[in-house]
This record gives structure tokens, sequence and C-alpha cells, in this order.
């Protein structure tokens, strides 16, 4: 089982959420990303969003991803689970994927509910916030903010496969958000093994079986797969 969060796309250029770089106009994304601040003000918010969505639109999966996308392909029982809402994963070819926080490119009407996909959408300024085409309500990213549940199909399959999986790999995550930060230590409740890829240090480390000190890209890029064996 693999566990990612916003480290592993850090080296493809997207901010994380705590590094220096993840604020916005001096606002900390705990103040946008919780349906209050929408409430508030959901210009600043979709602002917020569209300025991450060009900003993912102009990225590409890394080593890292792509070594996880190989991994599903050795392991016939296998499950990531991403904190991520960029895309990367599938765009690296992972299948076996849990998106427990969403999908950016994902809308959804805050009055009739309808979703929307739309792979390369970036509002323009004078249509924010945007309406739904059906019934006028306003638009919001389909992402799972502070504060909210996650969806129950995606917590029951990623809660379910931590339950008995012996290995859990924790890449580029802080290990603070909940639930998903509940993973590592079902894993190792039951007696599996837990691998953190981190420069730094998090909660997870302390639990951490295998601690690999790198950046995720540096240390995928050293994992070599042998097919045969
Ligand atoms: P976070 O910002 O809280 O933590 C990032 C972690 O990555 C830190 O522990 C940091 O030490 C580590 N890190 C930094 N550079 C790294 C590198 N090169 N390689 C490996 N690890 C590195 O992110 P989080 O734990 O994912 O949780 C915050 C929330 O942020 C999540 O809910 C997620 O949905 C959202 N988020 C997503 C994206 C994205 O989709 N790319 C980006 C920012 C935030
Ligand atoms: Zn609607």
């Amino acid at each position: 089982m693999v566990l990612t969060g916003a480290g592993i796309s850090k080296d493809s250029g997207i901010p994380t959420f705590r590094g220096k770089d993840g604020w916005y106009k001096n606002h900390p994304p705990e103040e946008l990303a919780t349906p209050m601040a929408f409430n508030k003000n959901p210009v600043l918010v979709w602002e917020w969003y569209n300025y991450r969505r060009k900003i993912i639109l102009s990225a590409s999966p890394n080593e890292a991803h792509y070594k996880i996308a190989e991994l599903e392909k050795y392991f016939p029982c296998f499950l990531l689970v991403t904190q991520n809402v960029d895309s990367l994963h599938r765009k690296a070819g992972s299948t076996k994927i849990v998106e427990l926080h969403g999908n950016i490119f994902r809308t959804r009407c805050t009055n009739c509910s309808i979703e929307f996909y739309e792979d390369y959408r970036i509002f323009k300024d004078d249509e924010l916030p945007p309406k739904c085409p059906h019934c006028g309500g306003i638009l919001r990213p389909s992402v799972v903010w502070y504060g909210e549940s996650l969806n129950r199909d995606d917590m029951e399959q990623a809660f379910s496969f931590a339950n008995k999986a012996d290995l859990i790999l924790v890449v580029g995550t802080s290990g603070i958000v909940y639930p998903a930060a509940m993973l590592p230590y079902i894993v190792k409740s039951h007696g599996g093994i837990v691998v953190e890829i981190n420069p730094d240090t998090t909660p997870i480390s302390e639990i951490a079986d295998l601690k690999i000190k790198d950046s995720a890209k540096s240390a995928f890029s050293k994992l070599n797969f042998d097919l045969k064996s």
C-alpha cells in the first residue's frame, strides 16, 4: 500500500501547503480550503483554485509518480491512496488509486449537487464564482475541505485495505491531516511495516520501520525493479 501527499508533487513544481511557497495572497490554505471561507468569499477561493489549476496544468509527473505506477504491476494486491488532488498519479499510469481528497478539476453545484469533471478548465475572472448551468446555483471545487467528511466509499476502500496491508510506503505527507494520517498507524497496529520517504521528520517518522530521509524523486530514482524476479 502507498500513501502519498503534496511532497511527492513538489519536484513536479506544485507547491506543498506547509512549505514556504504554499501561501496564496498571504492567506494560509487552512483559511481558504474551508466551507466557511467559501461562504464568506467564494471569488477569493475560486481565484486560488484557478491559480492552483494553472500550476497543475503545466506540471508533469516525476520519477516517483512513475515508479509508484509501476509498483502496482508487481503486486496483485495493491492500493495507492493519495491526498493529492492534482491527477499526476493518474497521468503517470496508476489505476489502483483512491483520491481521498478529490480532484481539483471536479466541480460541484452547492445547490443541486450535480458534478462536472473538466480536465483543463480555468474560469475567467468575470465568471467567478461560476454558476451551475442547470439550476444557477454557485459551483464549488469538488474537493474535500478542512472540516468536511471524506467520501464514504473512498474511506472504506482505504481503511479496509490498511487493515490487511503487509507494508505501507508513506511518501511526502506531513502526517497531520486526518483521517489519512491514520493509515500508517493502522498498518503498524497489526504488525505491518511502515516505510517513510520524506526529507523532514514527521509524526509518522516515530513509527516508521524504515525512514528514507530524501526527496521522493531522488529516492525513487534509486529504486530499480527487476521484472523477472
Ligand atoms: P503538506 O503540505 O502538509 O506536507 C508536505 C510534506 O511533504 C511535508 O512533510 C514535507 O516535508 C514533505 N516534502 C517536501 N518536499 C518533499 C519532496 N521533494 N519529497 C518528499 N516529501 C517532501 O501536504 P499533505 O501532507 O499532503 O497534506 C496537506 C493537504 O494538502 C492534503 O489534504 C492535500 O489534499 C493538499 N494538497 C495537495 C496538493 C497536490 O495535489 N499536489 C498540493 C498541496 C496541498
Ligand atoms: Zn445546480
